[in-house]
Order: C-alpha cells, then sequence, then structure tokens
C-alpha cells in the first residue's frame, strides 16, 4: 500500500505544480485582458526602434463597435520623455495601453512607434521593444531570481544583482535568509504589494526595452513605500521612452507632460504646473484626490 500511495502522492505534486505553473502563465497572459483576435500581417517585418516615438494620431476605439470609448486621441510621447495619462475611472487610460500593445486593432486612426503603424510589424518585435511595469506583478512559486530574470533566464548574476539594486530590492533580498535562492509566490515567502511591484521593475530593467508602459498602482501605498518605488520607477524610466497609465496623481507631478482623459477624449493637457495654473479638469482632480488622501 505504501508502494503505491508514495508515487501517487508524487504525482500529485507533481499535477499541482503543473497545474500551478499553468494558472501563472494563464494569470501572465490575462495581465491586460489579452484576446486573441489580432494576428500578424502575413510577411510583416519586425518593428525598429530607432528613437523611441509613440505617436497616437486620431485614435477611435470600442471594444464593442456600437460603444467608442477612445475617441479621436491625438498624442506624441517624444524619445525619452514621460507622458502621463490621467482621468476618472473609466474614461479609458488603460484601454490606451492595451492598444500600444496590439492587444487589439484601433477602430480609426493608427498608433505608431518611430513611424512604423503597429499593424504593420510582428507583435513579437513590438511586444520586445515594450517593458510593461503592471500594477500586479505575477511571481512564479520559484525563486527570487528566477522571478527577476524570468524572460532573460541567461542573464549573469551580476546583471541581476545590479537591476535588483536599481529597484531599490537588492537590500531587501539579502536580507532574505536564503537571500536570492529564496522561494517566494503562493508556496514560498509571501511580497507585499510594493516588493512584488518591485520585483516587476527589476524584471523590466533585465529586459531593457526602449519603451516602457507603466500601469500605476490604484490604491494608495504608505509613504516610505511609495518613495522607494518612485524612484525605482524613476530609474526605469531613465533614458527611455515611457507611457504611464495613472490611476492616482500623487505619481505623476514630474512627468514630462500630463494628458487628461474625459469619457475617451483628451480634455487638457500640459505640466503638472500649468494644469494647476490653469485650474480647469487636472487641477478639480488633483484637489479631489488631495482631499480623499486626507480622509
Ligand atoms: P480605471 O482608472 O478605473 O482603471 P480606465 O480609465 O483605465 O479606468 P479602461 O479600463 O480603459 O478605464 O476602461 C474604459 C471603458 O472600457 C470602461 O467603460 C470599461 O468598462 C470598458 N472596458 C474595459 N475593458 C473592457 C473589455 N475588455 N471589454 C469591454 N469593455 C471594456
Amino acid at each position: 500500500m505504501i508502494q503505491i500511495t508514495m508515487p501517487l502522492n508524487m504525482l500529485g505534486s507533481v499535477y499541482r505544480e503543473i497545474r500551478q505553473a499553468l494558472v501563472d502563465m494563464a494569470e501572465m497572459f490575462d495581465l491586460l485582458d489579452r484576446p486573441t483576435e489580432v494576428a500578424d500581417r502575413p510577411g510583416a517585418p519586425e518593428l525598429t526602434v530607432t528613437e523611441g516615438c509613440i505617436e497616437l494620431d486620431r485614435v477611435t476605439f470600442g471594444y464593442d463597435p456600437e460603444r467608442p470609448i477612445l475617441r479621436d486621441v491625438s498624442l506624441t510621447v517624444p524619445a525619452g520623455r514621460t507622458v502621463a495619462i490621467v482621468g476618472p475611472s473609466g474614461s479609458g487610460k488603460s484601454t490606451i495601453g492595451r492598444l500600444l500593445f496590439r492587444f487589439y486593432d484601433v477602430t480609426g486612426g493608427a498608433i505608431r512607434i518611430d513611424g512604423q503603424d503597429l499593424r504593420e510589424v510582428t507583435q513579437d518585435s513590438l511586444h520586445a521593444a515594450i517593458g510593461v511595469v503592471p500594477q500586479d506583478t505575477v511571481l512564479f512559486n520559484d525563486t527570487i531570481r528566477y522571478n527577476i530574470a524570468y524572460g532573460r533566464p541567461e542573464a549573469p548574476p551580476e546583471e541581476i544583482e545590479a537591476a535588483a539594486r536599481a529597484a531599490r530590492l537588492h537590500d531587501f533580498v539579502v536580507g532574505l535568509p536564503e537571500g536570492y535562492e529564496t522561494r517566494v509566490g503562493e508556496r514560498g515567502l509571501k511580497l507585499s504589494g510594493g516588493e512584488k511591484q518591485r520585483v516587476g521593475i527589476a524584471r523590466t530593467l533585465l529586459k531593457n526595452p526602449p519603451i516602457l508602459l507603466l500601469d500605476e498602482a490604484t490604491s494608495a501605498l504608505d509613504t516610505e513605500t511609495e518613495r522607494d518605488i518612485q524612484d525605482a520607477l524613476r530609474a526605469v524610466g531613465r533614458g527611455r521612452t515611457v507611457l504611464t497609465i495613472a490611476h492616482r496623481l500623487s505619481t505623476v507631478a514630474d512627468a514630462d507632460r500630463i494628458v487628461v482623459l474625459e469619457e475617451g477624449g483628451i480634455v487638457e493637457a500640459g505640466t503638472h504646473e500649468t494644469l494647476l495654473a490653469r485650474g480647469g479638469r487636472y487641477a478639480a482632480l488633483w484637489r479631489r484626490q488631495a482631499v480623499e488622501d486626507a480622509a
């Protein structure tokens, strides 16, 4: 009996392992609601990123053709600059991120990177050029090292450590009992939201993409964590083109340009100072958030 149950137990654990891995992969790919309807054009060339300039040219889009979500949105993120998109919940901010990753095709207008229409290049090359730091980084049931190196398993230890340092994660990791070999995830050490996000930032730094899409956290973090994350995000954004989808305003003040989206259209754009001075929609959103944060 023992002889039979032992292998069965082992089989059970292998099964759980495989099932968990599948769940992890599913979560990974569901991060931004990935559908399967977009296909590469036959013979499509790879995207060539020379500068990293992103251009949304009169973009119109609706998940359902009857219900437009974005209307005539034009927006340029010059190479090496940071543009933040803010606006009320449901205004279409995350949708812009999904379109940049070409999870859906625009219904009108075009999105281009360095002049190349996203519909004309391979999705693999597009995805290789864009690093995404999502709100919720998915951790695999494996070591911290594996989780940082995910996507570049051949990365040498020095590079993994350098990425972790820049993401303000290294000191935390070396304080763990097994350092970079500590297992994390569902069946390992549970990391806090801020730590998980820093793993995501380190992962992106290691991938070293010319373009970054940041999906910023919805919820308030404590001040120290928020400062660490901000430092890490600044490190990851240096020298890259960054499009930030900001669900909160506290993190966008130093963007080169802030775009305010309302009901799928751009209603204001400028720097934090000019928008505050204008006393319009951004200033109102800013005041409202200050009240909410104080509550
Ligand atoms: P938040 O700050 O709350 O995340 P958001 O500005 O990012 O909001 P989006 O997620 O872009 O808003 O959603 C814009 C609109 O599109 C919403 O009305 C939403 O219900 C709708 N929507 C989002 N995803 C889908 C989807 N996969 N299918 C159909 N409608 C969707």
